[in-house]
């Protein structure tokens, strides 16, 4: 339920409002506009009297609302999400270059990715060091020294770093690291969300591999509920029937998410369509379409990456699309 209070409310009446809600074993979350103040009510609403509510002095509208998500509904919180990722920022009107490889392989590579994406316009730098991997042969990333890495190449840079937990035990190691990511793999993993929600840290989600857009944000919603609201959305692509790219951007999720949320969307174009040769168009069509940043990923030597160099860029295919893509931002910003 939300309720959307008259300009300038009486600050008694908003108090006693406020209590009595609260006496109703309700969470009020409130978000204050330059015009109106709107709360959302969290827990059972269906004991809370709706014509009462409305009759109130300094009420102005009472809607029930259907989502079972709270935290992460647009509804609650009409105003985009900003994050502050250490200076970098996302959401509102920021947009993220997310740009590295996609997994950290050795101290020169990270560090001279780092440099060349920074000097590209990168935001910040992405890097696995605990791989998810379908084989249990392939590459499984370096662990504990690879997030060592990457914290060098921070401090050589001053770009934010982005790596992906896999499971909750990993979670002292991630101290340092500025967003922690929730891969696709793990988007139900309900138990990780929870402990995410517990700490103060921006979190990418990724979209489940063949997840709804309601089941992204009940994710999303994990992770909110427990405290934590710096969730960046990620669409990464989703299972369908098509060989031809490694899965399907769902790029319709862009606007979808939009209406639905407040929270910031990326789009990764690389594990999205599995080929570096089509990462370009779906940039561009992504940021034309209203995503808050990209997430891409880029090697210095991409036939001799360790993992996934068949949809890595280089570095200077990277700096042309960035240039593509601030033109675009530029274009399409008075059209909205
Ligand atoms: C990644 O970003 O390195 C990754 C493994 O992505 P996803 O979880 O989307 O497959
Ligand atoms: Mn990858």
């Amino acid at each position: 339920m939300i309720i959307v209070l008259k300009q300038n409310p009486n600050q008694e009446q908003y108090d006693q409002l406020q209590k009595w809600l609260k006496d109703q074993h309700l969470d009020v979350h409130v978000s204050e506009g330059k015009h109106s103040t709107i709360l959302g009510l969290v827990g059972d609403t269906s004991i809370v009297d709706i014509d009462l509510v409305s009759a109130m002095d300094i009420v102005e509208n009472v809607k029930r609302i259907q989502e079972p998500y709270k935290a992460a509904n647009r509804k609650f919180h009409p105003f985009d999400t900003e994050i502050d990722v250490n200076g970098a920022k996302i959401g509102a009107g920021n947009f993220a270059m997310i740009a590295g490889p996609c997994s950290v392989e050795t101290e020169e590579q990270i560090i001279s990715i780092a440099k060349e994406v920074k000097a590209q316009g990168a935001t910040m730098l992405r890097g696995g060091a605990f791989k998810p991997r379908t084989s249990p042969y392939a590459f499984q990333g370096l662990g504990g020294d690879g997030i060592q890495l990457l914290l060098k190449a921070k401090a050589e840079t001053g770009l934010p770093i982005v790596t992906e937990i896999m499971d909750l035990s990993q979670l002292d190691l991630f101290e340092e690291v500025d967003v922690i990511q929730v891969g696709a793999r793990n988007m139900q993993n309900f138990q990780l969300l929870k402990e995410l929600g517990k700490i103060k840290k921006p979190i990418l989600l990724k979209r489940g591999l063949s997840s709804t857009i309601q089941e992204f944000l009940m994710s999303a919603e994990y992770i909110m509920a427990g405290g934590n609201e710096d969730v960046i959305l990620c669409e990464r692509g989703i299972r369908t029937f098509e060989t031809a790219t490694r899965n399907t951007l769902d790029i319709s999720a862009i606007p979808v998410l939009k209406e639905k949320t407040h929270l910031p969307i990326v789009i990764d174009p690389s594990h999205s369509t599995g080929y570096s040769k089509y990462v370009k168009s779906m940039c561009f069509a992504s940021t034309a379409a209203g995503a808050d940043g990209l997430i891409i990923e880029v090697h210095n030597d991409p036939a001799k990456a360790w993992c996934d160099g068949q949809q890595s860029i280089t570095p200077a295919a990277f700096a042309d699309i960035n240039k593509g893509v601030q033109r675009i931002r530029e274009d399409v910003k008075d059209l909205w």
